[in-house]
């Protein structure tokens, strides 16, 4: 079967004043945008940390549809207030070709989620606004697949691709998802793209956050995406995977103690 070289080289993206790829990269916020007040309330907070990358969902992509959907178009709007206000990279999820030119002028990264991995037409379209694409594990991907779905993006021309295990789907229920740190270890040695662990929806489950964060560094992972929130007990969705400012702070300070160790 017909597939690229990644083998040689790595790839490093430049964001903000870091190099993804060189220097650890932290991506972190809520779940979904929620409203304005709380949206400054959480950016505040993740710029005193030091969080190089804002997270937030305007369009959600819910099992359930009667599940809170995302403010959508409300929702962008908001992303775009905070990076004016507080100069953030964002990054946010896109669900729909039909939304990519909303955010063409101020999302920094686009994220492509674990449920649209294999939409190979969002996957181009996206690939072909030429910023950084960070793409999602399918959560029944094997990492072949996953890789394979990436070369639809390279194949665009742009080589901003970072990969974001975020847990797959076993036999095992005890947790949300079973994050293989596996994939980590393995593309780090064999794919020169960039590779972040998501431990949020990798467990589902908030104490386990910080243990499997700092486990997805000595795994060799090149940053960390984790949901966050200034009052993670009342996040719109997601809360029983959300952690506290105080515990990504301790997420962050031990990273950095373990950072290429
Ligand atoms: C998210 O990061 O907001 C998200 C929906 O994650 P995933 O696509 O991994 O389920
Ligand atoms: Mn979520």
């Amino acid at each position: 079967q017909k597939s690229m070289d990644l083998s040689k080289g790595k790839v490093k993206i430049n964001i903000g004043q870091k190099v993804l790829g060189e220097d650890l990269l932290i991506f972190s916020g809520p779940c979904s945008v929620e409203n304005l007040d709380t949206m400054r309330d959480i950016a505040t907070k993740l710029k005193a940390l030091g969080v190089d990358v804002l997270r937030g969902g305007a369009f959600k992509p819910r099992t359930s549809p009667y599940d809170f959907q995302g403010l959508k178009d409300e929702g962008l709007e908001i992303l775009k207030t905070i990076k004016k206000e507080f100069g953030f990279v964002i990054s946010t999820e896109i669900l729909d070709v039909r939304d990519l030119d909303k955010v063409d002028d101020f999302v920094d990264l686009i994220q492509i989620g674990s449920r649209n991995m294999y939409n190979y037409v969002l996957l181009e379209e996206a690939g072909k606004l030429g910023r950084p694409v960070v793409l999602k594990r399918g959560f029944s991907a094997t990492v072949a697949e996953w890789v394979s779905a990436a070369e639809y993006i390279l194949n665009t021309g742009n080589e901003k691709v970072i990969l974001c295990e975020r847990g797959i789907r076993t036999f095992e229920t005890t947790t949300r998802n079973t994050l293989d740190l596996n994939s980590v270890a393995y593309l780090k040695e064999s794919c020169r793209l960039p590779v972040l662990v998501d431990p949020s929806h990798g467990t589902g489950v908030r104490s386990l956050v910080k243990p499997m964060a700092l486990a997805g560094i000595m795994a060799g992972a090149d940053g960390l995406m984790i949901e966050s929130h200034s009052a993670p007990d009342e996040s719109i969705s997601d809360a029983q995977q959300t952690i506290s400012m105080e515990v990504l702070e301790e997420i962050m300070k031990t990273s950095k103690e373990l950072w290429r160790y």
